[in-house]
């Protein structure tokens, strides 16, 4: 009879996905007809379990204090192996936080069970339960399943619509974990990111704006038009709050000596050297729409393009509307209108 875990920590990023993950333990629970748990590490884990209060969740377990607030692998690892030694759970559901990915493997292994990451789907069929994961740069598809427990499955954000729960105030079972001195050496002190894409890269915006290279390229009229280029996207950033995304022409174009967009860094790359992000839309400007970036846009929704060019990429069948207008034009006049 397997049990299931959800384990979360409270730290703002993962404290965010907490929702879907306790909506995939539920159903997975309800399918193989097992009791579920919840099992918190970080600071205000009661506040966290009674966010989740009405979730149906069996139990709730948490390991709590300053110590453990932060992403810390010393400090996680033996927090979490305590919490699933007192759940005694076989499978262990963890929403995919950087924090929670780092320690996962390592987690499995000291309890001699089994860890995948970035699983974007689990279900059971004919009383087995399955595991759906991408390889390859997302080119291929593979569902499993695993013999081994505890099997710690890290999910994939943006995958199941979460539902709402309602708060009420429940009882959660505090852990305690004594950790040793050379467990507590390491201490954040803040986050730095590289110049440019924290303001611009971010997971969660509804759309993702790509910008091509066709920016820092001639326009009709003879002339390079890059500072305007930067001004309508960041001023179109800015307002909508949309995640930047670019070719790999335009971002290379930083090592070749070419107008370049200073906000753009590799990091901003979609396709198939790139990222593979997973927003509801895309729009995407000035950019031709070649098979290589399109691959990074396999896990958008609904995409819409703006090319002065009738014959681009996009429109072979790569978009559902395409604009066949001067993006420079067509920008100026959505922020216009965002103005308004
Ligand atoms: C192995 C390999 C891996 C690759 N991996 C990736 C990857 O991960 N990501 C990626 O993006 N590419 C990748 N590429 C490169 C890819 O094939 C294309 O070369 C690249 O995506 C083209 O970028 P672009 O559309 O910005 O530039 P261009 O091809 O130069 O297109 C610019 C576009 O802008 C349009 N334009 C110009 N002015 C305007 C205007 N005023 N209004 C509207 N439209 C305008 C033009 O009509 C043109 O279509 C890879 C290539 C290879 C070989």
């Amino acid at each position: 009879m397997e049990k299931i875990l959800l384990l979360g920590f409270s730290d703002q990023a993962s404290l965010k996905l907490l929702p879907e993950g306790a909506t995939v333990a539920a159903s997975l629970a309800a399918s193989l007809e097992c009791s579920w748990e919840v099992a918190l590490v970080g600071k205000g884990v009661q506040e966290a379990a009674n966010a989740l209060g009405s979730c149906g969740a069996a139990k709730f377990y948490g390991v709590e204090g300053d110590e453990f607030a932060f992403a810390r692998y010393s400090s996680d690892l033996p927090a979490a192996e305590a919490l699933l030694k007192a759940s005694q759970s076989t499978l262990i559901l963890v929403p995919g936080s950087s924090r929670a990915n780092r320690v996962l493997s390592a987690l499995a292994m000291r309890l001699g069970g089994r860890a995948d990451t970035h699983v974007t789907r689990v279900a059971v069929e004919e009383g087995k339960v399955l595991a759906n994961r991408w390889f390859y740069r997302q080119r291929m598809e593979a569902c499993f399943s695993r013999s081994q427990r505890p099997w710690v499955i890290s999910l994939e954000p943006g995958n199941v619509e979460p539902q709402s729960f309602n708060a009420a105030t429940v009882s959660v079972e505090m852990v305690s974990v004594a950790l040793p001195d050379d467990a507590k050496r390491t201490k954040v002190l803040g986050l730095k990111y590289p110049a440019g894409t924290a303001q611009t890269i971010r997971p969660d915006a509804q759309l993702l704006f790509v910008a091509g290279a066709g920016w820092t390229k001639k326009q009709p009229d003879g002339e390079l038009h890059v500072p305007e280029a930067e001004k309508t996207i960041l001023d179109f950033l800015e307002k909508t709050q949309s995640s930047l995304g670019s070719t790999k022409s335009l971002v290379d174009q930083t090592g070749g000596g070419d107008a370049v967009l200073s906000f753009m860094t590799h990091l901003n790359q979609i396709g198939q050297t790139g990222s593979t992000p997973r927003h509801a839309k895309g729009l995407a400007t000035c950019c031709h729409g070649e098979e290589p970036h399109v691959v990074g846009w396999r896990f958008i929704t609904e995409r819409r393009a703006v090319n002065i060019d009738a014959n681009c990429g996009w429109a072979r069948g790569k978009t559902d509307v395409l604009y066949v207008a001067d993006a420079f034009a067509v920008m100026k006049k959505v922020n216009e209108l965002l103005s308004e």
